[in-house]
């Protein structure tokens, strides 16, 4: 990260001592991977004083069990890529994968993204789909806030003076088939990406669950509740009545922004809901 002559940056080896800064320090400022601070924040400037998470071992631990994962906020996205298929939602990859390149994936980290918020796309979307919670820490206590209560209406993260995000955890198990597939929608119309995100879980060859979302940068994501419930308790593979009935039904209901209920658009996020849902067939025999 570049710093200016005025800037100081402090690099504690523990998350004790971190929290510790952080408690004697209201007006230091966090970094992670850096990426959104030094790349594209001009107001990185104002803070003469950064709190370097980068030393801190145990923020980049990864804990498993067969009924949740928990991932440590320093851990980078290109690292979540490299986890073993049982270890992180299949989805999950597919999101941090979508997310810039390389490079920037090697520094850019999973709490970096979620501070990130709505005004990209990244992982926040798949992971409120998913239940998955956050821990935060300070110097005297802890807190577990879900990942869908995380930012307020107005977008801004609901994290205390003093804290940090340590961990996501991320339940497993219930969700076996994934899909998220990052779309562009044409350069004519502005933000125009979305990402595609839908889980379900299926068993003895019906949907116990299911749940399909549309994430919009500055929208956050967009779902159809009432529709999935439908889908619930029905064997499969469904019907192709069934599966055009959904497509139909999900691109209509979806609360997209006007200039977004465009033909194509819509045929696109149709489409998706639709192959995916053909794909329970498939891949609850396979
Ligand atoms: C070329 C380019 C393309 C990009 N494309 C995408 C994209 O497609 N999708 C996307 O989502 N993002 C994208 N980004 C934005 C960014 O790179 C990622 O969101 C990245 O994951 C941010 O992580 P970081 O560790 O670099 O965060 P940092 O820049 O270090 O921090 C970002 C913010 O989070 C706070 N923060 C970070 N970690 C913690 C923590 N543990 N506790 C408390 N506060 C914390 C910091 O104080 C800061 O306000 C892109 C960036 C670039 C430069």
């Amino acid at each position: 990260m570049h710093i200016a002559d005025n800037q100081r940056v402090l690099m504690p080896k523990t998350l004790n001592d971190g929290l510790n800064i952080l408690r004697r320090r209201s007006k230091i400022r966090i970094s992670a991977g850096g990426t959104i601070l030094s790349l594209i924040d001009p107001g990185i400037q104002e803070y003469t004083e950064l709190l370097s998470l980068h030393s801190i071992d145990e923020l980049r631990r990864v804990f498993w069990s067969e009924r949740s994962v928990d991932i440590g906020a320093m851990v980078t996205l290109e690292k979540l890529l490299d986890l073993d298929e049982k270890v992180i939602p299949r989805g999950l990859r597919q999101a941090a994968g979508s997310i810039a390149d390389p490079q920037i994936r090697s520094l850019a980290t999973l709490g970096g993204n979620i501070f990130a918020g709505n005004s990209y796309l990244g992982l926040l979307g798949f992971l409120a789909l998913h239940d998955a919670r956050f821990e935060l820490r300070r110097y005297n206590g802890t807190r577990w806030i879900g990942a869908n209560r995380f930012f307020d209406d107005e977008g801004r993260p609901t994290i205390a003076p003093g804290e940090i995000l340590t961990r996501v955890r991320i339940p497993l198990g219930r969700w076996n088939i994934q899909k998220v597939q990052r779309l562009e929608i044409g350069s004519d119309i502005r933000e125009g990406e979305f990402m595609f995100c839908a889980i379900a879980g299926v068993r003895s060859n019906s949907i116990e669950d299911l749940r399909i979302g549309i994430s919009v940068p500055g929208l956050g994501l967009i779902q159809e509740r009432q529709l999935d419930a439908q889908v619930v308790g029905r064997g499969l593979p469904l019907s192709l009545k069934d599966i055009d009935y959904y497509r139909s039904e999900f691109t209509q209901g979806l609360g997209l922004p006007e200039k977004l209920r465009v033909p194509f658009v819509l045929d696109r996020i149709g489409n998706l809901a639709a192959a995916y849902l053909l794909s329970l067939g498939h891949e609850s025999r396979g």
